[in-house]
């Protein structure tokens, strides 16, 4: 049995990671400040005395004590979703700059690895397609999604840093859109509005003209990448690619949703948000190799998986609204 921290356990990648780490046999200790994240999403561990939560904000450092006995870190605390991480764009470059600069001390200061999640967001509106990792992107420094895919920047930077500098065991996964149960329900994101709006009559928002293209990441399958990274001797570092390769439009993300639904809802067309890349799909060959990954779940059957997540956890708002 082994004890990892996971940072940003009880958000939507976290608690499903804390999931797969319980269920493997480990200890976990989840810190998280929820400000994006959920109580409910790890509360279904509190009789389990392998989980430990703990209230806590990454930008503060951790005291010793806390970590003693801890065998490796996974750090994702860093709000993820567009509409969560411009609402409060400076904090989000102190979560991901000074809470990894944190993160990175510790794993130094205890001799353990960092599994550390990046974006893909680092390749910003990509000029090559698809993205491999020797790609060095294209971000604009000063938009509103620089926060975010600027802080990831630093954030890697300073992994590699602490790497060359301090010998830690850095591990950097560039993770791409992913999706699953447990995305809050209006995060804004496209597969959990889109599968909201759906599921409550509503149109269905399409930014721009649906065009654009990401690729989308069943959780399961993301969290099995995280753990076979850790899992990897000291020399391999990343930075990785995580993510599926199939590539699809928002307008055929939508007629997915649409077509699992007893009526296809409308579609209602908004302006494309500022700096929206335009294209998205990971080259996946690196992690095949050296971690023999690749996903297994296709978008179907993840949508299927997702939806009806979203109809039970809509159903019990319902419940609880009218008691
Ligand atoms: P999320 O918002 O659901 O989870 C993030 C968690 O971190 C939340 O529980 C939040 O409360 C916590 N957190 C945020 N700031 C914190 C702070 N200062 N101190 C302590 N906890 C803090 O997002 P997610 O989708 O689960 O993403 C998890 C990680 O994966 C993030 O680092 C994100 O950048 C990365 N990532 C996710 C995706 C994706 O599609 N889900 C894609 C690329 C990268
Ligand atoms: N999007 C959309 N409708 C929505 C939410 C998002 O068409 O209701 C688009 C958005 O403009 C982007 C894509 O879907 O092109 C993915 O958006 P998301 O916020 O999920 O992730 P990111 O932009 O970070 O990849």
């Amino acid at each position: 049995m082994r004890r990892y921290l996971v940072t940003g356990g009880a958000g939507f990648v976290g608690s499903h990671l804390c999931d797969r780490l319980l269920d493997d046999g480990h200890a976990v200790l989840c810190i998280d400040n929820l400000v994006t994240g959920a109580s409910h999403n790890v509360a279904h561990h509190a009789d389990n005395a392998h989980f430990v939560f703990c209230y806590h904000d990454v930008v503060r450092p951790l005291g010793a004590g806390d970590v003693n006995g801890i065998d490796g870190i996974f750090h994702l605390a860093c709000p993820a979703s567009p509409a969560h991480y411009q609402q409060a764009p400076i904090s989000t470059t102190q979560t991901a700059v000074v809470g990894t600069l944190n993160l990175l001390d510790m794993a130094r200061a205890q001799g353990i690895p960092i599994v550390h999640a990046s974006t893909s967001e680092v390749y910003g509106d990509p000029r090559e397609h698809p993205q491999t990792e020797a790609y060095w992107g294209h971000v604009n420094p000063t938009g509103p999604r620089a926060c975010y895919d600027e802080g990831k920047r630093c954030a890697e930077s300073l992994c590699f840093d602490y790497h060359r500098q301090h010998g830690v065991a850095v591990k950097v996964a560039r993770i791409f859109n992913t999706y699953g149960p447990r995305m809050q329900l209006d995060d804004g994101r496209v597969v959990s509005n889109f599968i909201r709006q759906a599921l409550q009559g509503e149109p269905m928002t399409l930014y721009g003209d649906g065009q654009q293209t990401r690729s989308f990441c069943y959780v399961d399958d993301l969290v099995d990448g995280l753990v076979r990274l850790m899992n990897t001797p000291d020399d391999i570092t990343g930075p990785m690619n995580l993510g599926n390769p199939g590539e699809v439009s928002m307008h055929y993300l939508a007629h997915l949703i649409g077509e699992r639904m007893p009526a296809r809802p409308p579609l209602r067309y908004l302006p494309l948000p500022t700096d929206d890349p335009r294209r998205r799909c990971p080259d996946i060959q690196r992690a095949r190799k050296q971690l023999g990954w690749q996903p297994r779940i296709s978008l179907e059957a993840g949508l299927n998986l997702t939806l009806n997540a979203f109809q039970k956890r809509l159903a019990h708002h319902l419940r609880a609204s009218v008691l």
